[in-house]
């Protein structure tokens, strides 16, 4: 069960200290717009990828259950306090490379600042065309290697690494920009077809940013988001994906969590609840359940 390397926020304060306390509110409210403008307004099951601390989740409110998915348990707990114990959430702690859930199940999927920590991008992208079904619907943001100030410190020599080249560029370790163009060729081979780009955060430039009402410069980010249609230069991009295509035909029930799940280990479903974890009656693995959150990352010993 070797996957690539896992960038683990585990007792990490990310949220206090990159989103509530970092003047990023500017970047947020700018997302914020982006998904209202891209997210099908309802639907039934979403899944959250690299959910984090839920910053994002309330956002898709529309949807009858969302399903948080971080592999930080940590993280996963403070997204439990902030949204609370309800049916209308599912937290499961797993591997983006080997999701844990039965294929076609999700009418949607986002992941969002989450590619960014992929070194496999393209198998992390593969599992998420898995798990949607049928005209499903998926939006992905990515850290775009593209930008201009990129464009800039490379011409002007002060950058080894070239924008203009499609293979990622892991500038700091697990993290990684993507040129556009790879990404759109991945989704293509997933069989993806790209509805609509929008490009975001046009005025990360800390000067303006300190300047500038946030209000404006959020104002102004959200018209020019809709240029990302012609081009594409901006640090942050957002792409609606849809799956047109699919060959099976899910068996699950609505409110059933329990049929949601496949072992991530061998794949069989469904598994057994045996309350204080879930059993594989194939492989025999078992996965814990505690305190409301799925574990999926390593089974647990007898
Ligand atoms: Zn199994």
């Amino acid at each position: 069960m070797t996957t690539p390397p896992v960038c683990n926020y585990e007792g990490s304060d990310y949220q206090t200290s990159f989103w509530d306390k970092g003047g990023r509110e500017y970047e947020d409210r700018a997302e914020a717009i982006a998904l209202q403008r891209l997210l099908p307004k309802s639907g039934r099951l979403l899944l959250e990828l690299g959910a984090g601390a839920g910053r994002n989740t309330p956002r898709y409110l529309g949807f009858d259950r969302i399903v948080l998915l971080d592999y930080s348990r940590t993280q996963l707990e403070q997204a439990q306090q902030r949204l609370g114990k309800s049916p209308k959430y599912v937290y499961v702690a797993a591997d983006a490379y080997r999701l844990p859930f039965v294929d076609g199940l999700f009418e949607a999927a986002t992941m969002i600042r989450t590619l960014h920590h992929m070194a496999d991008a393209p198998g992390a992208l593969e599992q998420v065309s898995k798990v949607l079904q049928a005209g499903g619907v998926f939006i992905l943001e990515f850290a775009n290697k593209l930008n201009l100030k990129a464009i800039f410190r490379y011409l002007l020599g002060r950058q080894k690494w070239s924008p203009f080249t499609r293979e990622p560029v892991e500038f700091a370790r697990l993290n990684f920009d993507f040129h556009p163009e790879a990404i759109r060729q991945w989704l293509k081979d997933l069989d993806f077809t790209i509805e609509r780009t929008l490009t975001l955060s046009h005025f990360r430039v800390g000067f303006l940013k300190r300047v500038v009402p946030t209000g404006i410069l959020v104002f102004f980010d959200s018209i020019f988001q809709w240029t990302g249609a012609l081009w594409q230069l901006t640090p942050s991009v957002f792409v609606k994906a849809r799956i047109v295509e699919r060959d099976v035909i899910p068996q699950y029930g609505q409110d059933d969590i329990l049929s949601y799940f496949k072992c991530p280990a061998c794949g069989d479903s469904p598994l057994i609840d045996k309350r204080d974890f879930l059993e594989c009656s194939s492989c025999g693995r078992m996965w814990g359940v505690q305190d409301g959150i799925y574990d999926f990352r390593e089974p647990i010993k007898n």
